[in-house]
């Protein structure tokens, strides 16, 4: 398999656009007429000409491609003559790509470091002399001579090695870098504007690709992990997004990570399934070709995984990878169609899988065959399919026929810089002659196959691994985060944003001194709703509701459920008055609705009541202000709209009307309407703020307006006269309950976690934050131990250590905008973070000390430090802090953590005159005793400057720390 190739198929859509650009000349190699062509093809036909290596091909393609728009390019972004940025940028990649080929077989790369002449390559090549030094810039390259097409803009480097003019081969390669380092710069440019996080990635794998032609591993691996962290799992389904994930599993695999490639090349299949089952999309062909390629490639991991686990000696393991290449290739076999490229790609797969399940003749056929079939121009299939062969003919014991396929499949995957090819290809030919005892023929291969050995397990590559997985992990983390969040905040059953958004919105909304309106709305008599329609028809109900709330609010407003058959509505900037009109509309829509089309044959009303938010008043004031009202409503008679009044704060009388029993189903009991509240019009009552061309005409023919009559507040019992006469203001004293009153069932508004003041200082009051351990603790008890001292201390964070993730979970759940979480410290801060002042540093020697390094940082920054962490510097590591001075000098204090490294410390002691708390560890080693000889290390250190923590005690090492820091930056 040729990793890294874009998949063959078309991967634009299939109407033809390009048909008032000009008409591209056919080439008498592909059957084209661009004009008819529709988008993409073109790149497509490129694309796989490079990835075949028939570069003669591409370039004459190329010729067209210019005017043939991005295959992918963003809708409405149009191909305005001459090219748009992101056609232009496609464009320019793939020049950059043929140029890099060409170089490579010439035997130059851009790094300049020459692809070198191999044991069995192309005699041709450059020795390793003739490297050209492109890593200096091509500003030199140009100026040696050199006729350059190139922006003048792109130069400005420092100056190169000055190139031989004398030879002519070296000076046309060197005109070719220049021009792919220049095209290569403004294609990223361009992908770099794009704000579309799928083609940004999609330029960034195949810039990798080309830098990894080029040889520049850590360029190819900072660009692959950079396309990986934009490749979010969320993203659509897109023919891009396969081609993408399936060129980054390619870059992947070549970079020899290969449980991530086989990771993106399924999530590549699994988009391309999604894909085909999205009606409309793709036509079949196209849904056939992405769905089988993306399978036969899958496979083509799996199998290779599969011969190296063979190759440890891992039979069992290697036996489940081979099975599952039989069954994906298999797979692709049965959509691809009978012919083409892509076809026979997957046979050679199925072939290969075939011999590693030990069905040899089988597979001898199918590869015999597929080999035939394919020319030697289709390099990279033609490799694969011969090795395949070799394979099933080493194993039937025909070794001058496997002898023979071998050679050929090296020999080609040399030339054309096949890298994984060229190795397996060694590995066959040398155990095929080791099973001879022909060690003189053995040799060689063995020889050139550990150099290449050597070459690939390169140090970096175990960091990059490192790194990949740990941008992943920090991706995931933030998903995992997103999710929780959504979940927080989301009502299951109607998707409404849940009581608690609605308390955070409204806080935000009054902390910003916003005066929103607030209307709580109760369906009536829900309990029958659910006795005559049952549970779940109560929940269609809820739904539909929650769906006519929506459509009746504006897009500024918030509709959120609250609880059971409870929504409140959040209207920003809007009086009472405003808010009463809107409500009114959506009460009358929900009581005009076509219940029966939903299977429900009772009438379905709501009551509402409104209140406005005056200055000064919070969110419990105003909940419990609505909700007042809405009881009003309810006593009413129901199915009606009342509010306070936002000027004056007490409920409004201008406009009272006598309830009407338009929708009061007669099937219910109706408690007397109690005279005279403020309550407002219902579908058959017009009041003053209500104009008539905002009632819906549907049914309504008779609408009539109602006296005025003064409000009798006194009737009802939370409110007694003296509370709200006209001269007080405020909702505080409705709060107050009359002695005696009898609380009349009502949903109360809930009681907000955080004590509004709090309460005055004791003399000896513990200064910082509440630390709460984890340990031995059940996730209720920390739950409650926080809501404690959130009540207590509301100005100040409850940290909590060494909890466990449930409980971590469940506090985010709880607390969510209050919780600042680390999960590798297993602690969590809940309540306001002070701000930072002084800077501390936490060094840990080892990856065992890490945990207790999270716990000192963690509890550092939310004492309120901003802290430094370098992790792992023990040993020899820790040169890097001898050389970065920098880090040390700026510091207020540091802690050390260390374990089986506990001279650590006293070392850093040496270095810098920044006092140093000392943490000894348990961890890491059972000769530690328990963290006993690490601390007893630290104690007896020869250096002044430090201190020593207890044992394993990151939390006081970082509390201590912190303080440090403050105070020094305070004075
Ligand atoms: P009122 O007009 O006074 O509001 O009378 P009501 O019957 O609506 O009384 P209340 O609002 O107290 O009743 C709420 C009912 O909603 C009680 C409960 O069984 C039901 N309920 C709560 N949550 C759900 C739910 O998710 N689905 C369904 N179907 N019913 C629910
Ligand atoms: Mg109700």
């Amino acid at each position: 398999m040729t990793g890294g190739a874009p998949a063959r198929s078309s991967g634009g859509p299939a109407e033809p656009t390009g048909s008032t650009r000009p008409a591209v000349l056919d080439t008498a190699s592909v059957d084209v007429h661009s004009a008819l062509v529709p988008p993409g093809a073109l790149h497509d036909q490129v694309t796989a000409a490079l990835t075949d290596g028939r570069l003669d091909d591409a370039e004459q393609l190329l010729g067209a491609v210019g005017d043939d728009p991005s295959p992918y390019a963003v809708e409405g972004s149009a191909t305005e003559p001459p090219l748009d940025t992101l056609a232009r940028a496609w464009s320019e990649t793939l020049r950059a790509e043929l140029l890099v080929r060409r170089l490579r077989l010439a035997g130059y790369t851009l790094l300049g470091d020459p692809t070198g002449p191999s044991a069995y390559g192309d005699p041709s090549h450059h020795d390793a002399g003739a490297g050209l030094d492109l890593h200096a810039g091509m500003t030199g390259l140009v100026e040696a001579g050199l006729a350059s097409p190139l922006d003048p803009a792109c130069g400005g480097d420092p100056p190169p090695t000055p190139p031989d003019d004398d030879d002519p081969d070296r000076t046309e390669s060197a005109t070719r870098a220049a021009l792919a380092i220049a095209l290569v710069r403004s294609a990223r440019a361009a992908f770099d504007a794009q704000d579309d996080d799928l083609q940004r990635a999609a330029g960034l794998v195949r810039h990798a690709r080309i830098e990894l032609l080029s040889r520049r591993i850590d360029a190819a691996m900072d660009e692959a992990v950079e396309a990986a962290s934009l490749l979010d799992p969320g993203l659509p389904p897109t023919v891009l997004l396969t081609h993408t994930l399936t060129a980054l599993a390619g870059v992947l695999a070549d970079l020899e990570l290969m449980p991530l490639a086989l990771d993106y090349q399924e999530r590549a299949h699994e988009v391309a399934l999604l894909l085909a089952g999205t009606p409309g999309e793709l036509t079949r062909t196209e849904t056939a070709l992405l769905v089988g390629e993306s399978a036969a490639r899958w496979a083509g991991l799996s199998a290779e995984v599969g011969e190296e686990l063979l190759d440890d000696g891992a039979l069992d393991a290697a036996a489940l990878h081979f099975t599952s290449a039989r069954t994906l290739s298999a797979r692709a076999l049965e959509v691809l169609p009978a012919e083409g490229p892509a076809t026979v790609a997957a046979q050679v797969v199925h072939g290969w899988a075939l011999v590693g399940t030990g069905r040899y003749d089988e597979a001898g056929q199918l590869l015999t065959s597929a080999v035939a079939r394919t020319t030697a121009e289709d390099a990279g299939l033609l490799a694969s399919a011969r090795l395949a062969l070799g394979r099933a003919l080493r194993r039937q014991g025909d070794v001058p026929g496997a002898d023979e396929h071998l050679a050929a499949a090296l020999e080609l995957s040399t030339e054309h810089g096949l890298a994984r090819l060229r190795r397996s290809s060694l590995r066959e030919l040398c155990t095929l002659h080791a099973e001879q005892d022909d060690a003189a023929r053995a040799l060689p291969y063995l020889q050139a196959y550990l150099a290449d050995e050597l070459d690939r397990v390169d140090e970096r590559r175990t960091r990059w691994v490192e790194l990949f997985g740990r941008r992943k992990s920090l991706l995931e983390t933030e998903r995992a985060a997103g999710q929780l969040r959504r979940q927080a905040y989301e009502d299951p059953l109607t998707h409404l944003p849940n009581r608690r958004f609605a308390e955070a919105r409204l806080d935000g909304l009054l902390g910003n001194g916003a005066a929103p309106a607030l209307a709580v709305v109760d369906i009536d008599r829900f309990k029958s709703i659910n006795d005559a329609a049952g549970h779940p028809g109560g929940d269609v109900v809820l739904r539909a509701v929650a769906q006519l709330l929506l459509d009746g609010c504006r897009d500024t407003d918030e509709v959120c459920r609250w609880a059971g058959d409870e929504f409140v509505i959040l209207l920003p900037d809007t009086t009472a008055e405003q808010a009463e009109r809107a409500m009114e509309r959506i009460r009358r829509s929900i009581a005009l609705h076509d219940w029966s089309a939903l299977g429900i044959d009772v009438p379905v009303t709501i009551s509402v009541g409104i209140a406005s938010a005056a200055r000064g008043d919070d969110r419990r004031t105003l909940f419990a202000a609505a909700d007042g009202v809405l009881y009003d409503a309810k006593r009413g008679g129901r199915d009606r709209v009342v509010r306070l009044s936002g000027v004056t704060q007490t409920r409004a009388t201008d406009h009272l009307m006598e309830p009407t029993p338009f929708a009061e189903p007669d099937w219910l009991p109706r408690p007397p309407a109690p005279a005279g509240l403020a309550v407002s019009d219902d579908p058959t009552t017009l009041n003053s703020d209500t104009s008539v061309a905002e009632i819906p005409s549907n049914g309504l023919t008779t609408i009539s307006v109602d006296p005025v009559q003064a409000s009798q507040l006194h009737d009802h019992p939370l409110f007694p006269r003296a509370s709200v006469s006209r001269d007080d203001s405020g909702f505080g004293r409705l709060l107050v309950e009359p002695p005696g009153a009898e609380v009349p069932v009502i949903p109360a508004p809930p009681e907000p976690a955080v004590a509004e003041t709090p309460p005055p200082r004791a003399p000896y009051e513990p200064i910082g934050p509440d630390v709460i351990w984890g340990t031995g603790r059940s996730t209720e008890q920390v739950l409650a131990l926080v809501r404690e001292a959130r009540h207590t201390h509301p100005d100040r964070p409850a940290v909590v250590i060494r909890a466990d993730a449930a409980t971590l979970v469940a506090l985010g759940a709880e607390h969510d905008a209050y919780t600042t979480m680390d999960a590798g410290a297993m602690a969590a801060a809940i309540g306001p973070l002070p701000e930072p002042a002084g800077r501390i540093g936490v060094l840990s020697a080892s990856g065992a000390d890490a945990p207790v390094a999270a716990e000192a940082a963690f509890v550092a920054r939310v004492t309120g430090t901003t802290v430094v962490r370098v992790d792992d510097v023990g040993g020899n590591r820790i040169r890097s802090l001898i050389t970065d001075r920098t880090l040390l000098d700026d510091l207020d204090c540091l802690v050390v953590v260390a374990g089986l490294d506990a001279s650590l410390a006293s070392v850093v002691s040496g270095l810098t005159d920044v006092p140093i708390v000392a943490v000894p560890t348990s961890t890491g080693n059972s000769g530690t005793f328990a963290g006993f000889g690490a601390l007893l290390t630290m104690l007896n250190s020869a250096n002044a400057g430090v201190v020593v923590s207890n044992i394993d005690s990151g939390h006081a090492a970082g509390v201590f720390a912190a303080r440090i820091a403050r105070r020094t930056a305070r004075a």
